[in-house]
Order: structure tokens, then C-alpha cells, then sequence
């Protein structure tokens, strides 16, 4: 999408080539900012069709190969780790510092400078945004910041049923300061309508028994996992067999069953109820395991086993014969469930630590893939603020209140790096622009209205861009988790110093290049 050209560009034309680079990007995501945002329909070549306005998966999906595209990308993938939601703010708020700063250095101010100023706006940042935050007091404010990070999703008709879950699911799984999202397990099933989104307190996997003549349902389970199968291992059989005698392939298969019975011997002697694999089991194993009474599922990824481990205290093995006691977990209830349409295995009453599953349901890959999303957010905001417990005013109440405090930041500098400071605050407003702007609202309308609220210390004033109003958007709950404006703030000002301070910009060598190819590249205009 973004290609870089095999030349070399120096000082200030490698800049600004650098910084259209990471403009592009951030007005590609600007139109989808906010409940009213957007949607972008991503074509790949195989013609495979994704339509969303997250972000994230928008940058995911997107062909980048200019450097600095690639870099602002990095901004995205931080943001989503380290605060769970905010990524195409970050992105915007990346491109709006760059795009201000090239009206600084027209004013032939140093980039020395511009960094410096960006520098200093980005500490008074995070200052302010502390004294804006509030505490988070109750549950119903936890699902406020779910509700918020859904708005304008393709599932926001369920927001209420959904963010109600999310809390749950933070619930079981967390101790009320701290949620390890690894522990909440989201599964796709197709069939159902959307709106039966489930959340089920355990591990659930879309998977069968290896036979239906196994239990499909088992208590007290002895948990065995193998990262393998139960198998004849593929080396014997590719060898090749030369049978000189008519016993010798009796014998062959003589042994094959040996070491098949040996398995099951196995398995029986560690007292295991319950088998999953990652790969196939053979039919000899799967018989006599239904005839133990043994329930087994195979084909089980490793995502999934190193979940399943981490729940039931079972080790994993790499074959059958390494597993010893020690490896063996344990689940309150194991069960298969199943219809026309799926199959699940549930893993019930798993020790520790607490685990749980959603089931994101759905008539299309589409509306699941976009649920799916929308639950991740406020999963990723939901464990923001436990950890946190603070939250600002969303809806560009928090970025015209921060802008404002920097404007006066700037005045008390009295140096050049204040022009900076004062570029870094407009890029914050670009946030209530754009969300204004995709709502249909006139943006300046909307700007000046914001600035006298808040001149009147409204400091949570922002657009309730569904009823198209100026309000306090902390009293309405429109209320997102301070750790996401920081994080916004704190990796678009690293990516736009960083793209400030390169002035040349090499095609480098490709790992196995030779230096002279490389030479012949840099031919500079
Ligand atoms: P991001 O990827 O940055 O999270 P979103 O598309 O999720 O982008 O939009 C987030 C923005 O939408 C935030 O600024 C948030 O305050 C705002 N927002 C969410 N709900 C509302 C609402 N009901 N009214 C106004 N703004 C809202
Ligand atoms: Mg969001």
C-alpha cells in the first residue's frame, strides 16, 4: 500500500517523505474514530473480504512496506497490548504530531527543537491526565468502560448484555485487581444467532470425542496431555519392510499392535480417565480407550493445551511413555456437548487458576470475527481499569481539558520549543474533530462549544456523539480508562520523535546480500 522506493532521501526530504508515510495511515483510520465512525472493507489478494472500523484489525490487514508506516503499526500493536483499546487514537494522535511538525520546520524550526517541545508536552501530558482521572468506585462503572469500548462496534445492539459478561468474566477469572486476560478463552462457534453470546465458567473447546463410542460425559477427570499423538511414529513406517519370509510381515504387525496395546497399557496403568492431543489417535487406541472408558479428543491445538495445562495442573508430554503421576491434572466434569451444527468439549470446575470461556456465536464468520473484536476491547479496557481503577471523560472531553491545559503550559515557556507544545495540543483536538466530523457535526461548531465549557471548568464536557449534543460525558458514562490516553499519548510522541530525528533514510542490506548490490541501490538525487 505504502511502498518505500529503493533510494536514499537525506535530511529534510527523507523527513517529510517519512512523515506523509505515517500522515496516510492516520487519515485512513480517522474516518473510523468513534460510535459513529466508519467502516472499511479490506480486500485481500485472494479476495477474501474483511469489513470492520477497529483499528487495529484494519492496520493488521493492511499491505504496509514504508518503514515508518511499519513503525506507526508498532504504535498500534503497543497500544493494544499495553491498554486493550485506544488504537486508532494513538495512530491519529501519531500522524497529527507529525503533520504539525512539518508545519514547524516550514517555520524552519529544528527538529532538535520540535522533539524537545513534544518532549516536554508529552510529560505535562501524563501530569494532567492524572489530576483529570477519577477513581472507579463500583462494578456498574467497570461495565460503563465496557459499554464505551463497544459503542460503535458491529455488535454495540448488545452492548448491556455483553459488558454485563465482560465484568463477570473478570469475575471469575481475576482477584479484583488484576485480570490475566490469557485466562478468558474466546471460542467461535458458528450457528445460533449473535445474540446468544455466552459465557461459561471453565475452558470450552471446539472439539469432539475421538470415537462416539467413548464417555461423552466424565467426573472426577484424571487429565493426560500430549503434545503428539497416539500414534505408530512415522519413522517405522516409512522404513522400509523387506519381506523375505511369510512370518516377517506377521510379525511386523505383530509388533505394531505391541506397541499400540503398550500405549493403552499405559495410559491405564497411570489411572487417566481423559486424553487430549494434538494429533491423531489410531483406531486400535481409540477402541480400547471407549472400552476403558476413557475419554479422548484429538487434533487439540497447542494454544488450547497450554490452556487446558495451565487450568487443570497437567503437565504436557511430547509421548505417551514420558507421562508420569506428576503430569497428570485434574477437572471436576468433562463433557461433550453437541448438535447438527457443533461440538464442544466442556472443561468444568478446573482448580487453578480460574478460567472461563465465551462463546461468540453467530450466523456468518462476519458478525462472529466482529464480536469477537468488540468482546476483546472491553475485555482489554475492563482489565485496564482493574488494574488502574481510574477513568476519564471519553467523547474528546479529556483531549480538549488536556489541550487547554497545554495552551497555558505553552504561554508559561517563553522558549521556541513552546511553538511545539502548542502544535502537540492542536493534535490532540484533531480526537473531538474527528469525532464531531464522522457524526456529521460541524467540527468548529463543535470546537468552540467545547472551549467555552470548558473555560467554565466543564472539564468532562464532551460530544455525545449519539444524541449529538455538547455533555458531560463522565456523568453519562461515555468513560474510557485513563491507562488508554496514556498509552496513546506516551507511543504516538515516542513514534514522532523517532521519525523526526532520522534524516537519512538506506536501503539496507538484506541479510545474505552482498555490500555491492547494496551500493548500486544508493544512487541519491
Ligand atoms: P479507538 O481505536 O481509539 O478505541 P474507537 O473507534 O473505539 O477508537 O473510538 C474511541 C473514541 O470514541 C473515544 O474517544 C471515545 O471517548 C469515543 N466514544 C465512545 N463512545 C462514545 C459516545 N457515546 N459518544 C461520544 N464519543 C464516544
Ligand atoms: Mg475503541
Amino acid at each position: 500500500m505504502i511502498n518505500s522506493e529503493d533510494k536514499r532521501f537525506f535530511g529534510d526530504k527523507a523527513r517529510r517523505n517519512n512523515i506523509l508515510a505515517a500522515r496516510v495511515l492516520s487519515e485512513t483510520l480517522k474516518t473510523t474514530l468513534g460510535p459513529r465512525g466508519m467502516d472499511k472493507m479490506l480486500v485481500d489478494r485472494t479476495g477474501d473480504v474483511v469489513i470492520t472500523n477497529d483499528g487495529a484489525t484494519i492496520l493488521e490487514e493492511m499491505e504496509v512496506d514504508h518503514p515508518v508506516a511499519k513503525l506507526i503499526l508498532d504504535v498500534a500493536k503497543t497500544q493494544e497490548r499495553e491498554a486493550g483499546d485506544g488504537t486508532t487514537t494513538a495512530v491519529m494522535i501519531a500522524g497529527k504530531l507529525l503533520e504539525n511538525a512539518e508545519t514547524l520546520l516550514d517555520k524552519k524550526i529544528h527538529p532538535t527543537i520540535i522533539s524537545k517541545g513534544y518532549r516536554m508536552a508529552e510529560e505535562k501530558s501524563q501530569e494532567i491526565l492524572e489530576e483529570l482521572s477519577v477513581e472507579i468506585e463500583s462494578k456498574d462503572e467497570l461495565e460503563k468502560v465496557a459499554r464505551t469500548a463497544m459503542t460503535g462496534k458491529g455488535v454495540e445492539f448488545l452492548k448491556d448484555h455483553l459488558s454485563k459478561l465482560v465484568v463477570r468474566a473478570a469475575e471469575i477469572t481475576g482477584d479484583g485487581r488484576k485480570i490475566d486476560l490469557e485466562n478468558i478463552k474466546i471460542e467461535k462457534v458458528k450457528g445460533k444467532s449473535v445474540d446468544k453470546i455466552e459465557l461459561v465458567q471453565g475452558l470450552v473447546l471446539s472439539a469432539s470425542r475421538a470415537t462416539p463410542k467413548m464417555p461423552k460425559k466424565i467426573n472426577n477427570a484424571k487429565i493426560l496431555l500430549i503434545d503428539g499423538g497416539l500414534e505408530i511414529p512415522n519413522l517405522e513406517r516409512e522404513t522400509q519392510i523387506s519381506v523375505s519370509r511369510a512370518g516377517e510381515l506377521r510379525d511386523f504387525y505383530a509388533q505394531e499392535e505391541e506397541f499400540l496395546r503398550e500405549i493403552v497399557l499405559k495410559i491405564r496403568s497411570l489411572g487417566v480417565n481423559v486424553v487430549f492431543c494434538s494429533r491423531g489417535i489410531e483406531n486400535f487406541v481409540k477402541f480400547a480407550l471407549a472400552r476403558e472408558g476413557v475419554l479422548a479428543v484429538c487434533s487439540v491445538d497447542s494454544d488450547e493445551l497450554s490452556l487446558i495445562s495451565r487450568s487443570t495442573g497437567a503437565g504436557i508430554v511430547s509421548k505417551v511413555f514420558d507421562a508420569t503421576q506428576k503430569e497428570i491434572g485434574d477437572a471436576g466434569e468433562i463433557e461433550e456437548i453437541s448438535n447438527e451444527e457443533s461440538s464442544l468439549v466442556f472443561i468444568r470446575e478446573c482448580k487453578n487458576p480460574l478460567v472461563a470461556t465465551f462463546l461468540v456465536y453467530g450466523s456468518s464468520t462476519h458478525i462472529i470475527d466482529e464480536a469477537k473484536r468488540a468482546l476483546k476491547d472491553a475485555l482489554g479496557v475492563v482489565a485496564s481499569v482493574v488494574k488502574d481503577r481510574k477513568i476519564v471523560a471519553g467523547g474528546g472531553a479529556t483531549e480538549i481539558e488536556l489541550a487547554r491545559r497545554l495552551h497555558a503550559y505553552a504561554k508559561t515557556l517563553g522558549s521556541r520549543e513552546s511553538l511545539a507544545v502548542e502544535q502537540f495540543a492542536l493534535a490532540l483536538e484533531s480526537i473531538p474533530i474527528a469525532l464531531a466530523e464522522n457524526a456529521g457535526i460541524d467540527p468548529f461548531d463543535v470546537l468552540t462549544e467545547l472551549r467555552s465549557s470548558h473555560d467554565l471548568d466543564n472539564y468532562t464536557f464532551g460530544i455525545n456523539v449519539i444524541e449529538n449534543r455538547i455533555e458531560d460525558t463522565l456523568r453519562l458514562g461515555i468513560v474510557e480508562p485513563l491507562r488508554v490516553k496514556l498509552q496513546a499519548i506516551s507511543s504516538a510522541t515516542e513514534a514522532a520523535i523517532t521519525v523526526l530525528r532520522i534524516d537519512d533514510v538506506i536501503a539496507a542490506k538484506k541479510p545474505g546480500e552482498t555490500a555491492a548490490k547494496i551500493s548500486k541501490m544508493t544512487d541519491y538525487e
